[in-house]
């Protein structure tokens, strides 16, 4: 099979042959062979030698999306297939969990799937199909997900920023087996939660947030607890359950608070026995500080505030502003759960700005874990773009 191809520019091999899979538009000499966008393209060095294959789309600054780097690894329905089978495979410890029905199943290119994201909450499997190549495929890598876990339902939540820079529009809807449930039951770590997969933020749940909730019980007896950007109230439940006293739960999202209180009560939870704040929690937080309320234990789960590397700076005050305002509302002793899930922001910049933070509140504190993204979230050692989610435990005095 050959396919057009795409001649990098003298030097611009490198990356790849490092097995990185991007390959950004001025990194490209020229195409040959007139390839459509979305289509597999061979592609070659300067000097014409073979380096991999991918697929390309000139409307996206990252022009080729490298599929592989094996001369013989044609792009079929069966390359699908395996892809998809060694994915489900190395999920297969969380699959035999019974405590835990919800996980990812592929996470792009760190799976060598690039631009696919698949969820999944029990039944059912909720995908993104994030760039144009991948939209030709659409039907093999449904087949092969329909054929290795036989879900219920197979749902496309497809309605995502990152497909604009394609050319694409949001797609949103069942793509195979029943419509599922408005809202469906899954378990984590044996807490149960209500998920909205048609309408819930990302495919309906964070499912990154999976293995730092469970830290969280260790530090939660009788705590009164605040879960900052709490969406469904994931933490909040996890420190309720874990014995926390009374937990403050703040969001923006009234109808995501309206699930947080119906969490609490899956759980066997009192929802009356805790506080539902929806607000802006940069202003909540200050009204809190303004009141001379304390907490034992706060949980910082923001969204992205770095969307890009341009939005470093502006992203890293808000960091700054929301770990400042966590640091002084906590008694001496406190712990801070504090996350970033912004690619852009390193964690080493995260530890960084918690410092500046917590100088100027005048308190003292100490790093007594490390967060990251889920192992169903991985990151290949050749792309480290795959790391996004990062946190500290800090105990504070
Ligand atoms: N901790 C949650 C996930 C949080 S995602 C979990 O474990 O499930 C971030 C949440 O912050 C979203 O639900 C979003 O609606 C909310 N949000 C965004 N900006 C906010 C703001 N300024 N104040 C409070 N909540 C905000």
């Amino acid at each position: 099979m050959s396919y057009p191809y795409v001649i990098l520019k003298s030097g611009r091999e490198r990356s790849v042959l490092r097995r990185h899979p991007w390959i950004f538009s001025g990194a490209v000499a020229r195409v040959e062979g007139q390839p459509a966008n979305g289509e597999v393209v061979e592609v070659r060095d300067a000097g014409g030698g073979w380096l991999a294959r991918g697929y390309i789309n000139r409307h996206s600054q990252i022009t080729v999306r490298i599929l592989t780097w094996d001369p013989d690894e044609g792009i079929d329905r069966a390359f699908w297939r395996r892809r998809l089978e060694q994915a489900v495979a190395s999920r297969a410890t969380l699959s035999r969990d019974p405590g835990t029905t919800a996980y990812r199943l592929v996470h792009a290119e760190s799976d060598g799937l690039p631009g696919l994201v698949a969820d999944r909450y029990g039944e059912c499997v909720v995908v993104q199909f994030l760039t144009l190549g991948l939209e030709r495929w659409r039907e093999e890598i449904l087949d092969g997900l329909a054929d290795l876990l036989a879900p219920q339902t197979i749902f496309e939540r497809s309605d995502v920023e990152v497909r604009e820079k394609e050319g694409l529009p949001p797609r949103v809807g069942r793509l195979r087996g029943e419509e599922p449930p408005q809202r469906l039951e899954i378990l984590e770590h044996g807490h149960r939660f209500w998920v909205e997969v048609q309408t819930g933020q990302k495919t309906g749940f964070y499912l990154d947030q999976r293995e730092n909730r469970a830290r969280l019980p260790a530090f939660c007896a009788e705590a009164e607890m605040l879960d900052g950007f709490s969406y469904t109230g994931a933490f909040g439940v996890y420190a309720a359950c874990g014995g926390a006293a009374r937990v403050t739960f703040v969001e923006t999202s009234g109808p995501a608070l309206g699930v947080a209180r119906q969490n609490l009560a899956l759980n066997g939870q009192r929802p009356e026995e805790h506080e539902f704040v929806e607000g802006n929690a940069f202003q909540v937080l200050r009204g809190f500080r303004a009141e001379g309320r304390t907490f034992d234990l706060i949980v910082l789960d923001p969204p992205k505030f770095a969307p890009t590397a341009r939005d470093v700076r502006r992203a890293a005050r808000g960091y700054k502003d929301i770990n400042l305002l966590a640091f002084q509302l906590l008694r001496p002793g406190g712990i801070l759960f504090s996350t970033s899930c912004s690619g852009a922001i390193s964690a080493d910049l995260f530890q960084k700005i918690l410092f500046g933070a917590a100088l100027d509140a005048g308190r003292e504190a100490q790093i007594i874990g490390y967060l990251h993204q889920g192992s169903d979230h991985p990151v290949a050692l050749t792309f480290p773009e795959g790391t996004y989610l990062k946190g500290l435990i800090c105990r504070v005095w």
